[in-house]
């Protein structure tokens, strides 16, 4: 009898895992559950050239309209799945309708974390949510963003360069702290203010009322209109109700397996343990729902093998394009190789003479070498990461 696997998420990673398991030869059933009216696309654009209204919508789509029917996937659209049924192994979708599945894998992604009491702020994470915000953009005024993530500063970005006035509000010391550090994060914060946004660090939001806003300390700022972008959570509601590990997403083995059977997450939602860095990893970027997904299809076809990419990512700012890759929360210092004032560097991240990660800032055609250094373990000099006459590969 054939079987059937249910996807739960049609976002890159479900897109990619459906992808996966007709590509690897999959004949039974393929379903693939998704809660937006749009089928799978990526969201990088939604914070940057679609949303300045550069590019067209069909080129974040992950696939052409026809190719779902083509390859026999049934893509469910607007369809949510509400509760998953373990022990009858079958997903509810809203109306009652149930899908049985042999193979369920969890791609839900994560959802932006609400600042309370911002009525009529607006978030960022859809289709829906970039072209309102297009409209806002094409009003023109004046923008506050709450939070100097990557999400809050691509908008800033954006807003500056469709000519809106704009401040961007950061709680820790500089804009991207929180990945990149404070050295890094003040390089951000510089080439935002070179772009004419007021940055402030520091200092958290009180409250916000009716396009006023007022921070720690006292002053107040007046804006037409507030972005927030305080990072996402995971959206764990289904995994949690039907008794799944929790922690921090949904906990998954190097296979990307929960800790029920034959059920497994990939991408945002999944806290995955990672061999490279003997550690759970739960990544929120593009480059992780494009590897993983395919990765848990291997694993729901049994010739998974342990997921072990080194985390990548890329932010387009400005005429600043970044690419980053490794994971680093400590470090002994940060090397830098070529001209940080002309914003044409490599940022190394080192801890106990060993590369944990690797940012290179408007130069190209390194990440690959980044992340083999990486990779490998080696002990690398500081002087020769800072070195430009050194191939990067050599220190692999
Ligand atoms: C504006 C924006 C810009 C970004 N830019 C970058 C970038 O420059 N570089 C980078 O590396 N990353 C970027 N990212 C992050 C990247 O887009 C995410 O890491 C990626 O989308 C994760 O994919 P995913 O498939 O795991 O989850 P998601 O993209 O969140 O997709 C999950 C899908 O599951 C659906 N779903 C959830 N629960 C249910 C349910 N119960 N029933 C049915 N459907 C359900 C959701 O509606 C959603 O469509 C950006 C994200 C955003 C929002």
């Amino acid at each position: 009898m054939s079987e059937t696997y249910v996807i739960v998420g049609a976002g890159l990673a479900g897109a990619k895992a459906a992808e996966t398991l007709r590509d690897e030869g999959f004949d039974g059933r393929v379903v693939l559950i998704g809660a937006e009216p749009d089928r799978p696309y990526e969201r990088p654009p939604l914070s940057k050239d679609y949303l300045r209204g550069e590019a067209e919508r069909d080129a974040a789509y992950v696939h052409e309209s026809a190719y779902y029917g083509e390859h026999d996937i049934e893509l469910r659209t607007e369809t949510v799945a509400e509760a998953i049924d373990l022990n009858s192994r079958e997903v509810e979708l809203t109306g009652g309708e149930r899908i049985p599945f042999h193979r369920l894998l969890l791609a839900t992604g994560a959802e932006p974390r609400r600042l309370p009491g911002a009525e009529g702020a607006y978030y960022l994470r859809d289709f829906g949510n970039s072209d309102t915000l297009r409209g806002v953009l094409d009003q023109g005024g004046r923008m506050v963003v709450i939070g100097g993530g990557w999400i809050g500063s691509e908008v800033a970005a954006s807003a500056r360069q469709k000519g809106l006035e704009v401040t961007l509000i950061e709680q820790a010391s500089a804009p991207l702290e929180g990945v990149l550090g404070r050295e890094l994060g003040e390089i951000y914060a510089a080439i935002h203010r070179d772009h004419g946004v007021e940055v402030l660090t520091g200092t958290g939001v009180e409250s916000v009322d009716a396009g006023r806003i007022r921070l720690a300390g006292g002053r107040e700022l007046e804006c037409d209109h507030i972005v927030v972008g305080i990072g996402v959570v995971p959206r764990t509601g289904l995994a949690e109700a039907a008794g799944l590990d929790l922690d921090n997403g949904i906990v998954v083995d190097n296979r990307l397996r929960t800790s029920a059977d034959q059920v497994f997450a990939a991408g945002d939602v999944a806290n995955a343990w990672h061999p490279l860095f003997n550690r759970r990893l739960r990544v929120e970027h593009w480059h992780n729902a494009l590897e993983q997904g395919p990765a848990a299809a291997r694993s729901m076809l049994g010739t998974g093998e342990p997921y072990d990419r080194v985390p990548y990512f890329f932010s387009d700012q400005y005429e600043v394009g970044m690419e980053y890759a490794g994971h680093a929360t400590e470090w002994d210092e940060v090397v830098f190789r070529g001209d940080v004032e002309a914003r044409e560097f490599i940022a190394f991240w080192v801890k106990d003479g060993r590369l944990l990660a690797g940012m290179n800032v408007n130069v190209w055609d390194v990440t690959d070498d980044i992340q083999a250094v990486i990779r490998s373990g080696a002990q690398v000099e500081a002087a020769k990461l800072r070195d430009p006459d050194v191939e990067i590969a050599s220190l692999a």
